[in-house]
């Protein structure tokens, strides 16, 4: 009998996975595709307090992930880093300066800032952020948020939650949950082979983001269920329109706002978009009217404009937002909410309705509160100061991580022992082995992807598709041909059945 059964391996999933996990519970995650294949791979991979968020009185939210960005930053200096953000205004903009400078200050004080560098005035007429836009943003502000590697942040509490005895099951859906002799039996489905198996687990947390009022009719069998309201957001990924290694924040004249961020060294990411969403969360794809908003709000920023010619990649996602029943989709709260039911004592199962990739920690925590409530307390909060796999070096430290890396390994060009720095941190180095030589890392999937990347991804980090490891383990996925994405489908699968026939004999 396990403790804690959770249902979904995003962000939230395995953030309590690995919590819990930690603090002595057992655990048994399920999901049902690939993790973070739900809107944890769909963000704009900002960890941020969310400036806009101040207009709707979202104080709690906003400080709570303020304080996240430091914590977070620490605890995975690899994946996650500061970014600097610039805000250009000029008069007769959307909102009076005035206003975002009170938003920016309350930005600088509320959110226990110690590294970050705090919120300045730009003058973007001999700033090199001034050069790509119009000219007639003369003025900008500039403040401090932090980037993510979303999907990256999702696998690596996975690993360290079964690095802690945590089952993680992937290609797993749950197509049953009921309450028997005071806990719960969950039918567990491998979509691979049809088979299901029966897990009895104490207590069921309802981490399905987008599905979650899904799994509660479908799996558990509720009536009338209508807990969040699904927003729809698209990116698109064109590329590079500036050098700089700061990001824009443009504010449009409906009053929403967008990003255009430097991404995976050759692009620029531009997002997001909010719209209420009826269908499959899995079958949401970026609209015309969406493509065409984005490439018009940046066009009124920068003098080059953006078309969709230049479009390279586009992604949409779906915000599971806690209904608060807001008019407008942009309006709806970004907080969360856990709700337990455990009828007459029953079973109890917790379901998350809402929360962000920034506050994922936090809410885990929120949410052992809840568990131990309900099975008694075992270890204390410790997540705050321990790090994730491959983060054990300093906040500050990245490019001396790197430089480590490549000492280590001379034959690596720079630029590869960097990108394998962003992604693995530390744990580069088990991915590199005994290598002595280029040849070593065997075979190529396309420019900088080898064989021995792809075998670490399978042994150690649940990857079974190409798409898993091209777009969600890595962003390869933008500079692989179609002819070398179907080379690897084909390597991935020869291998994987090597393994399973070593493992029957
Ligand atoms: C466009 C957009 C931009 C965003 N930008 C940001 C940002 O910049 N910063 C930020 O902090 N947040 C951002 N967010 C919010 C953030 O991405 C989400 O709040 C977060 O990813 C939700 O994670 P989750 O784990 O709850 O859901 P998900 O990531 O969707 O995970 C739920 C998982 O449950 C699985 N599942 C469902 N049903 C079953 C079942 N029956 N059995 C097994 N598994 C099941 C699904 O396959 C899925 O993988 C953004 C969201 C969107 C859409």
């Amino acid at each position: 009998m396990r403790d804690v059964f959770v249902i979904g391996g995003g962000i939230n999933g395995c953030g309590i996975a690995r919590d819990a996990a930690g603090r002595g519970y057992s655990v048994y995650l399920a999901e049902m595709n690939d993790l973070a294949s739900g809107t944890s791979s769909f963000s704009t991979k900002l960890i941020h307090g969310g400036l806009r968020y101040l207009e709707y009185y979202e104080f709690r939210l906003v400080r709570e992930s303020l304080m996240e960005r430091e914590v977070l930053w620490r605890s995975a200096p690899h994946i996650i880093w500061p970014m600097r953000f610039v805000l250009p205004y000029h008069k007769g903009g959307p909102r009076p300066a005035w206003l975002v400078r009170i938003g920016l200050f309350l930005y600088d004080h509320i959110g226990g800032r110690r590294l970050l560098p705090p919120t300045r005035t730009l003058d973007m007429r001999s700033d090199p952020a001034g050069k790509p836009l119009k000219p007639i943003f003369t003025k900008a502000f500039e403040y401090s948020d932090g980037w993510v590697n979303d999907a990256r942040l999702v696998v690596l509490n996975a690993r360290d939650a079964a690095d802690r005895g945590a089952t993680i099951r992937t290609r797993a859906k749950v197509v049953s949950a009921r309450r028997e002799d005071g806990a719960w039996t969950v039918g567990v489905e491998d979509l691979r082979t049809g088979a299901v198996e029966q897990v009895r687990a104490r207590l069921l947390v309802n981490a399905a983001g987008p599905w979650v009022d899904h799994v509660l009719a479908e799996a558990i069998g509720q009536n009338d269920v209508h807990n969040v309201r699904l927003v729809q957001g698209s990116h698109i990924v064109v590329r590079k329109k500036f050098d700089d290694p700061r990001a824009y924040f443009f504010q449009n004249n409906d009053g929403r706002i967008i990003f255009a961020i430097p991404y995976e060294d050759d692009f620029t990411l531009i997002g997001t978009t909010d719209r209420d969403y009826p269908g499959d969360p899995h079958e949401a794809k970026i609209s015309d009217a969406e493509t065409r908003y984005l490439c018009e709000a940046a066009s009124e920023y920068f003098s080059v404009p953006v078309t969709p010619q230049d479009i390279v990649w586009t992604y949409s996602g779906v915000r599971p937002l806690y209904d608060d029943g807001a008019s407008k989709a942009q309006e709806a709260t970004r907080d969360y909410v856990l709700k337990a039911e455990h009828p007459d004592g029953e079973a109890p199962v917790i379901n998350i309705f809402g929360g962000k990739i920034t506050t994922y920690r936090r809410l885990s925590e929120h949410m052992l509160e809840k568990i131990e409530h309900f099975l008694g307390r075992k270890g204390k909060p410790w997540t705050a100061a321990a790090q994730l796999p491959g983060g054990d070096f300093p906040a500050t430290g990245f490019d001396a991580q790197a430089a480590k890396l490549k000492a280590q390994y001379p034959f690596l060009d720079v630029g590869l022992a960097r990108r394998l720095t962003r992604l693995y941190g530390t744990r580069a180095a088990t991915l590199l082995g005994l290598a002595k030589s280029q040849a070593d890392l065997g075979r190529t999937f396309g420019p900088d992807l080898y064989e021995a990347e792809v075998r670490y991804l399978i042994d150690h980090e649940w990857a079974l598709t190409a798409d898993d490891v091209l777009w969600r383990r890595t962003k390869r996925g933008l500079t692989v041909s179609a002819v070398e994405a179907a080379a690897l489908e084909e390597y991935m699968k020869g291998h994987l059945s090597s393994l399973q026939n070593a493992a029957a004999e």
